[in-house]
Formats: structure tokens, C-alpha cells, sequence
């Protein structure tokens, strides 16, 4: 397996790779294989990297996610850089669709039969304001059928490693308590999952947590400290 890829998916001609932070052109504290253009690495770099990704899911384009820890999804049809959102959406053949996250979940939808991929990112404040089900409703509103979707879940930062502040555990209490694993720490993978388990017809998990596994981007690990971004990038072939 190519040292870009932490795991993979294929699903009848469509490609969900979770990426390692390695086998890419960036150099520390973005090594190597950083997608993100906003945390200050060269953009000759990243442009290069996301060339690495695109050729990983045989794709002709790249569509990268601009996150805003929001539930705001988007369709797109055409490369580059995405309007602020945390969706994407594409019946688009060879445009490959990229998660950016480094401890937030990254996740996809498949709907091999329809020939519909979506990806989405989820941080705490993603899973409160439940961007699974906004992904979900604009999947389906672009031709997707949910008896005919499986999802994909990248890795993300574990339940153990996640303690936050007792006042964050308590705004999920009555809203997403899945995702509530102790007093002081969340699961943000079950708080996903909560989601997309109850309407998809399978999930692929190709989890291990960011924080513990340096093969990944961390930001929590980066203790404040620049670092880049890895993720989930889906693609369909042309049919
Ligand atoms: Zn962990």
C-alpha cells in the first residue's frame, strides 16, 4: 500500500482513501503530505500534494473542503477550493472530494447505484450542529437513495484522548448524548456515527485515533503549534 494511505475503501469504481501524513512534498512542521492551504505552508507544496491525492483516487479534479465547523454543505461540479462549509456533494465523475481535518472526523457517503459521493467534517461543534444530517439531506436531495449508501469514517481524535472542558460535555447532554463517552470527554466518532448508523446500510470505519498515531496530522498533538491537514478524499470513476 502507498505510504500516502492510512485505508481504503472501493466500492464498484468509487475510491475513499483516509490519508497518512506522509509520502507528500511539505516540509516540517507541515511534513509532508499537508492539504491544507491556510495553515501557512507553501502553496507549491500543497499543490503538489493534492496532485499525490488526486492520482491516488484516479481523479482529474480536487475539490477541497473550506471547513467553518458549521452544517453548511455545498454541490460542486468543478476543482479547487470550496465556498466555507463543512459538505460536499458531487455526481461529477473524476473530481475527487477531500475532508480536511487533523482530530475533527472526517467522513464520506457512497451511493454506488445512483453514482452520488459526498463528504463531510465534523468537530464538536459540527456534531451539535449535526452536519451529518445536513450531508445526508443534500446526498439524498442530489439522487442518492439511503438503501443504496454506505458511509466511510476517517480517523479522528479517540474518546480517551478527547477530554474537554465539563461545560462542553453538558451542551451534548440533551442534544447528541452518543457522543458524551465521560464526564470530561467526547466521542466524537460515536457522535457521527449516531447519525448515519440508523439510515445508511453500512459503515466503514477506517479509524484510528490522530492524537496517538504521528503517521497522522494531530492538531491537538501540535500543542499550538502550526501543522497541517490530512483527511478522508472520495472519487468516482468515470462510469
Ligand atoms: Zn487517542
Amino acid at each position: 500500500m502507498n505510504t500516502q494511505v492510512f485505508g481504503r475503501v472501493s466500492i464498484e469504481g468509487i475510491h475513499a482513501i483516509a490519508l497518512n501524513r506522509t509520502g507528500g512534498t511539505s516540509q516540517s512542521p507541515f511534513d509532508s503530505l499537508n492539504l491544507a492551504s491556510y495553515v501557512g505552508d507553501d502553496p507549491q507544496c500543497v499543490a503538489a500534494n493534492l496532485e499525490v491525492v488526486k492520482e491516488l483516487v484516479s481523479a482529474r479534479g480536487i475539490c477541497v473542503m473550506n471547513a467553518e465547523h458549521g452544517n453548511l454543505v455545498h454541490v460542486v461540479s468543478e476543482p479547487g477550493i470550496a465556498l466555507p462549509g463543512d459538505g460536499l456533494v458531487t455526481k461529477q465523475t473524476q473530481l475527487a472530494l477531500v475532508s480536511l481535518a487533523a482530530d475533527c472526523v472526517p467522513f464520506g457517503l457512497i451511493d454506488p447505484v445512483n453514482r452520488v459521493i459526498a463528504v463531510g467534517h465534523a468537530g464538536w461543534r459540527g456534531v451539535l450542529a449535526n452536519v451529518m444530517q445536513s450531508l445526508l439531506d443534500e446526498f439524498l436531495a442530489s439522487g442518492a437513495q439511503l438503501n443504496h449508501t454506505q458511509a466511510v469514517i476517517g480517523p479522528a481524535i479517540c474518546a480517551y484522548c478527547y477530554d474537554v472542558p465539563v461545560e462542553r460535555v453538558e451542551m451534548f447532554r440533551q442534544v447528541r448524548p452518543e457522543a458524551i463517552s465521560s464526564p470530561k470527554n467526547l466521542d466524537l466518532i460515536s457522535g457521527v456515527t449516531s447519525v448515519l448508523a440508523t439510515q445508511v446500510t453500512q459503515i466503514h470505519e477506517l479509524t484510528g485515533c490522530t492524537l496517538e498515531n504521528s503517521k497522522l496530522f494531530s492538531f491537538r498533538r501540535a500543542a499550538g503549534e502550526p501543522t497541517g491537514r490530512g483527511g478522508l478524499v472520495l472519487a468516482m470513476s468515470a462510469s
